[in-house]
């Protein structure tokens, strides 16, 4: 017999966006509805995470927007279809 073991998440079970400093694995977590900041910094070391000038921050916010809007769709009684995302399956030994 073989199993499959699949994982996936509600669109409302993301609440936030994780950013880990490169430099000093500091973490600082964005809730969706606070990705309009200007300038993002690490809290831990003071590092300038200079994406806001760039493509990739306005890709996050897009994220953070989507998936914000993405949420709303499990409560509209006239869309026939719950969404769930599927996680990636990890390896265990
Ligand atoms: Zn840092």
């Amino acid at each position: 017999m073989t199993t499959e073991v699949r994982t996936t998440i509600e669109i409302s079970d993301i609440i936030a966006i994780e950013l880990r400093c490169r430099g000093c694995n500091g973490k600082q977590t964005i809730r969706l509805d606070k990705w309009l900041v200007s300038a993002l910094r690490c809290a831990n070391c003071g590092t300038s995470w200079p994406i806001q000038s760039v493509n990739e921050h306005q890709t996050l916010l897009a994220l953070a927007n989507t998936l914000s809007q993405a949420a709303k769709i499990e409560k509209t009684p006239d869309v026939p279809f719950d969404v769930r995302l599927e996680l990636k399956a990890t390896a265990k030994p």
